[in-house]
């Protein structure tokens, strides 16, 4: 019997984790990848049947070309890649944000996902539906940010180097659907609105259930094959302009 098979970046904790719990209820063998290994394993045992640790840095190009190598020695193929590890280490307005802090905070959330998207490729084609769930941002709406009434203008400019990675990866969403669209891919974006994780204080400080998030992820994981892509999408389902 051929399992369903997920990969979950950044799946130790916080969205991630709901993420991987869910589609491991689903019934998919769920590799949930882990920067660290303890972190990873500690989540899987948590997680339980269906879990699998992948130790898995999305910046680091060795060891994505592990984790790829080590799916595929266990793995026919991958039918669905959840692109959620994520950081914002800064709430600095472009006026305060240096390029090194924009070097930092693209590596994992931009280059991070094109190095692991393409490195998995491979698994996802031999997939007869393969999906690509990236976890983006609304704060990385330039319709939101801007317009009439914006709702996350904040005034300020804010968070500079956090919004404009998710609006790059809102970008390469769109480029990676219309390149594979031929190949039956579905590849979206999911706003997954403000939930209480470690993310960020804001975040931290609201009362957002990660799980409620972790279900529009999963929504889009099983998108039928008359589904959309290169679409952004709200936890909830509605469509967010990009
Ligand atoms: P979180 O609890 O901080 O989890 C982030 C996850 O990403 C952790 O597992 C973290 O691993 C992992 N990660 C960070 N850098 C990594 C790297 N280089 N390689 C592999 N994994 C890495 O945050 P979260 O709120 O669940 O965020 C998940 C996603 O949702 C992110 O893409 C975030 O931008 C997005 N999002 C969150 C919110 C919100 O309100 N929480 C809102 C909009 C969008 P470690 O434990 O090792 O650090």
């Amino acid at each position: 019997m051929n399992d369903r098979t997920a990969l979950v970046t950044g799946a130790n904790k916080g969205i991630g984790k709901r993420i991987a719990r869910l589609l491991a209820a689903e019934g998919f063998v769920v590799y949930v990848g882990s920067r660290d290994a303890e972190r990873g394993r500690r989540a899987v045992e948590e997680i339980g049947d269906g879990a699998r640790p992948l130790v898995l840095d999305v910046t680091d190009p060795d060891s994505v070309a592990a984790a790829a190598g080590h799916v595929d020695g266990l793995s026919s193929c991958l039918d669905v890649l959840v692109n959620n590890a994520g950081i914002a280490p800064s709430s600095a307005p472009p006026t305060e944000t240096g390029a090194d802090e924009l070097r930092r905070t693209y590596e994992t959330n931009v280059f991070g996902v094109v190095t692991v998207t393409n490195a998995f490729l491979p698994a996802l084609r031999r997939s007869p539906s393969p999906r690509i769930v990236n976890v983006s941002s609304g704060t990385g709406s330039l319709a939101w940010s801007t317009g009439p009434n914006p709702q996350f203008a904040h005034g300020s400019g804010g968070a500079a180097a956090y919004r404009s990675s998710k609006a790059a990866l809102n970008a390469l969403t769109v480029l990676y659907a219309n390149t594979l669209a031929g190949e039956g891919f579905k590849v979206n974006a999911l706003a997954p609105g403000l939930r209480s994780t470690e993310l960020n204080s804001r975040a931290a400080a609201s009362d957002g259930d990660p799980a409620e998030a972790a279900r529009g992820a999963v929504r889009l994981a099983l998108l039928p094959e008359d589904g959309p892509t290169g679409e952004f999408f709200s936890w909830d389902g509605t469509p967010v302009p990009w």
